[in-house]
């Protein structure tokens, strides 16, 4: 076999076998197939795609890549969720806590922020102390001992997509359904998740733009957990607007902390109970989904969700005082806020003009490995649908220096569009994806 040869055979539209594919990527992942040949089998996906036998075929030739994580001894049910990138997307704080408060364990594996799409990982970085390179072991212990993990991905867990990430990001090939679905499922699988809630995002500030791309790798990843011997459910939810209030890192940890003390913003709120309660059903603690957005609901009031997330930064090594008091975690030296020019009802705020506003005020990453500042961010103080008095306050900017707070002021007067009319609110969830 010859790599030259499956790729001419996906440029030239053909669906590759089972072993042209484990070829290809073991390959990969060896440095037998060189970068430039990877980098032209991933845009020749992108152009002429894959059926769902090759994408399946894909994602568990880079999970078997390297690590596969066996959790079937350590826990009744190893749950977990993915994101598929949002910005202002908190929601693993809170969700982890809440579920592994219900008596679920929650072993999770998160990523940093790329581009304009915030990463979990950052998030908690904002904490002091807290360490997120467990190893394979520690992670193991801690799931049972506590019942919480939230770490980053070991460095040999499904090394073949951290490589073709990496490729596809600078070569114009990240936004391909089939890679993307086994990008995703491929860490999935082979941190030996046996049940997996997709929020799938789309909307102006996610990969996928509209509700039938959506849908399409929604189904496709549904589909791929299925085939692999796991349960999935995949939610689709908004992404036009950021979710929640805060869009930056520490500022994002501390709406979360707000939320596990239950004052969180209803909105958020909201996402949060649905993404757990449909861990709990896949995971078997509730017979229905309402049954476990109400015992979802429970561990938010009584504290004990709160209490799940004390212990898992106590656990990693965070400290824990600025948990308990959010205002000593990083801030920003200046806060100005971006006032309505005109009275009318929001119908627009740009959930990507918005997330590139705080990449440009030092919040996130441009290329992999850049320094972020924890306490830059926006906050954004109304939504879509709301009505807005002139001069009211939409954004309260948070930037390190007069300069940033400039760019940043400019960027955000176009991030948003108020007019005459009323519009609806945007709903939080599009649809259900059960593959059933
Ligand atoms: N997230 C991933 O893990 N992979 C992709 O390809 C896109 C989003």
């Amino acid at each position: 076999m010859r790599a030259v040869d499956i790729i001419i055979k996906k440029r030239d539209q053909q669906a590759l076998t089972r072993q042209e594919i484990e070829f290809f990527i073991q390959g990969f992942s060896t440095g037998a197939i060189p970068d430039y040949q990877a980098a032209a089998f991933s845009m020749a996906v992108l152009l002429n795609g894959m059926t769902k036998g090759e994408t399946t075929d894909l994602t568990l030739a880079m999970a078997h890549s390297g690590e596969m994580i066996d959790l079937t001894q350590v826990v009744p049910v190893a749950v977990d969720k993915h994101s598929t990138g949002g910005v202002g997307d908190k929601t693993t704080l809170v969700v982890a806590p809440i579920v592994a408060a219900c008596g679920l364990p929650v072993g999770k594996m998160s990523g940093r922020g790329l581009g304009f799409s915030g990463g979990t990982l950052d998030k908690m970085d904002s904490i002091p102390g807290y360490r997120t390179d467990l190893s394979t072991d520690e992670f193991i212990k801690q799931l049972v001992e506590i019942g919480i993990v939230l770490t980053g991905q070991s460095a040999d867990l499904a090394p073949a997509d951290g490589k073709l990430y990496a490729l596809r990001d600078v070569t114009g090939t990240v936004q391909s359904t089939p890679l993307i679905a086994s990008s995703v499922m491929s860490k999935k699988i082979a941190s030996g998740a046996q049940a997996i809630v997709l929020d799938v995002k789309l909307g102006l500030g996610a990969f996928m733009p509209d509700i039938d791309s959506a849908r399409e790798l929604a189904e496709l990843m549904v589909s791929i957990a299925h085939i692999a011997g796991s349960k999935a459910v995949a939610l689709l939810s908004d992404m036009n607007q950021p979710l929640g209030i805060a869009v930056g890192n520490a500022l994002e940890l501390k709406e979360a902390i707000r939320t596990l003390h239950g004052n969180g913003h209803a909105d958020f709120h909201e996402h949060c109970i649905e993404i757990a309660a449909y861990m709990l059903f896949l995971g078997e603690i509730a017979n229905t989904v309402e049954e476990a957005r109400q015992l979802s609901a429970e561990k938010l009031e009584d504290g004990s969700a709160w209490r799940k997330f004390y212990a898992l930064v106590a656990a990693q090594g965070g400290d824990t005082a600025y948990i308990e008091s959010p205002e000593r975690l990083p801030g920003a030296n200046l806060q100005e806020t971006i006032s309505a020019p005109q009275s009318g009802y929001i119908v627009e705020l740009n959930a990507r003009t918005i997330a590139e506003t705080v990449v440009a005020l030092g919040g996130g990453r441009a290329k992999k490995g850049d320094q972020i500042d924890y306490g830059v961010g926006v906050e954004v103080l109304h939504n879509v649908g709301d009505h807005i008095a002139t001069g009211e306050a939409l954004f309260k900017v948070h930037a390190s220096d007069a300069p940033s707070m400039a760019i940043a002021s400019e960027s955000l007067r176009s991030a948003f569009i108020v007019q005459k009319n009323s519009v609806p609110a945007l709903p939080l969830f599009y649809d259900v994806i059960t593959g059933s």
